[in-house]
């Protein structure tokens, strides 16, 4: 770029790409510290794809800290335990809540509804936060600015970039991070609804046999989030297919014998309300290896820690970087009385390292735990195929997921 282009440009201080759950959440947490941030989304609108997830105590305490978390209480129900049954289709029972792993005395868990969240958290942002139809398409270096190309051919100059761009996350490239690896599995999830009320316990329903592992939570009242993960190899499923309506048969006909009722919930479901992902990961020692943040950029939520749904946390830990960084962020940009240029790039650069050296070893752990409990799912041998028969792994799984929901990353209060 020439001098005049590069004068031409926009400057904001701290620009995010993208607005789902990691970049609504670093924005808000970064208003709530009195600091302004520019989103760049490349959609028109808010991006749900998915449409609800399971979230956990860690979930919780990060949607507080920006203060959401009790007008999203309000909308959905609490999940008071799990309903487990194995592939011989032997009831467990059902584990309160607040006896797994003895964790915790105030449990909480609910499902949510994509839509609400981000919708909430959008709306407690400042007018202008967020610039729709904005692809990042390219980034360039000049000094101590980053320059963010958007695909409409506007130039946004920046002083901190942040990559809360998901899955194929174009900052992550930028900062050399190795692509998320296929697991050779995937998921069909869709939303039920029922005007006259479905009438389920507010349990999590799980079912799980060697080669599929499905289930659903009720939201409220009236919505039911199911899910179904599978290997398209196995089952003979055409990845390239998008069609609802053959996803939904496909579910409900290899469901037709499953307990729970499930395949009965799945054939309710609008065909607006369905879609398909492959699952894949990054492998922890990949995450060991390489480093999310340099210098003025870093990566948050799936852009830096892609993970599989094996323990429904990639939401959640996406949630608790949003608000450890706004934190190590916003300390090392309010607590300076100097305003000197060349001061404030340390400061973003000590406020990244901050996030990142706080950050590193809770996400390791968890891709570790991801990695280990799926390949343990879908491995065979007599002693795993025993377990999962009896209801084990299902039932020391249930306890791996309270653990690692147990987690406090901090409230926003800058020490
Ligand atoms: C099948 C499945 C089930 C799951 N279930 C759960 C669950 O139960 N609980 C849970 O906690 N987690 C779950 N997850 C994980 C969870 O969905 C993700 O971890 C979470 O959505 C990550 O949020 P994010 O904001 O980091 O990324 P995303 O939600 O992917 O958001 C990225 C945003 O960036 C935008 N963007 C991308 N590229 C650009 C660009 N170049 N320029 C501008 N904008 C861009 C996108 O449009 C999008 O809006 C599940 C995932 C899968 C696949």
């Amino acid at each position: 770029m020439t001098m005049k282009e590069i004068d031409m440009a926009i400057c904001e201080d701290i620009v995010i790409v993208g607005a789902g759950i990691s970049g609504l959440t670093t924005a808000l947490g970064l208003h709530r510290l009195g600091v302004r941030s520019l989103i760049l989304e490349s959609s028109e609108s808010l991006k749900c794809t998915g449409y609800a997830l399971t979230t956990w105590p860690n979930a919780w305490r990060a949607l507080d800290a920006v203060g959401v978390g009790d007008l999203l209480r309000k909308k959905f129900i609490q999940i008071e335990g799990f309903k487990v049954v194995s592939s011989g289709s032997i009831p467990l029972g059902t584990e309160q809540s607040r006896l797994l792993g003895g964790l915790r005395f105030n449990f909480e868990s609910r499902c949510i509804i994509r839509k609400d969240l981000l919708e909430t958290l959008e709306s407690e942002l400042p007018h202008g936060t967020i610039r729709y139809s904005s692809k990042v398409v390219s980034i360039e270096e000049t000094g101590n600015f980053k320059l963010v190309h958007l695909a409409d051919g506007l130039v946004v100059k920046t002083k901190a970039l942040i990559g809360c761009d998901g899955m194929n996350s174009m900052v992550a490239k930028w900062l050399g991070l190795e692509n998320p690896v296929s697991t050779g599995r995937s998921a069909i999830r869709g939303l039920a609804r029922y005007l006259d009320g479905h009438g389920f316990e507010p349990k999590f329903h799980f079912y799980s046999t060697w080669c599929v592992d499905c289930g659903f939570v009720p939201c409220d009242e009236k919505s039911i989030y199911w899910f179904c993960n599978f290997s398209p190899s196995f089952h003979k499923y055409n990845e390239e297919n998008q069609d609802p309506l053959s996803m939904i048969k496909f579910v409900a006909s290899n469901l037709r014998d499953a307990p729970l009722n499930i395949s009965n919930i799945v054939e309710r479901t609008e065909l607006d309300c369905v879609c398909y992902a492959p699952l894949r990961l990054k492998l922890p020692w990949k995450a060991l290896l390489g480093n999310f943040a340099k210098k003025n950029v870093c990566v948050v939520g799936d852009a830096s820690h892609p993970m599989t749904p094996a323990i429904g946390q990639g939401g959640g830990s996406s949630l608790e970087d949003s608000i450890v960084l706004a934190r190590c962020l916003g300390k090392a940009l309010t607590t300076s009385n100097v305003k000197e240029e060349h001061d404030e790039h340390i400061r973003v650069e000590m406020g990244l390292q901050m996030y990142v050296k706080e950050r590193r070893w809770r996400i390791l752990t968890l891709l570790t735990v991801v990695y280990i409990v799926g390949f343990v799912q879908h491995a065979g041998g007599k002693v795993i195929s025993f377990a999962k028969k009896r209801g084990i792994f299902t039932k020391y799984l249930v306890q791996i997921m309270a653990k690692m929901g147990a987690f406090d990353c901090g409230d926003l209060s800058i020490p």
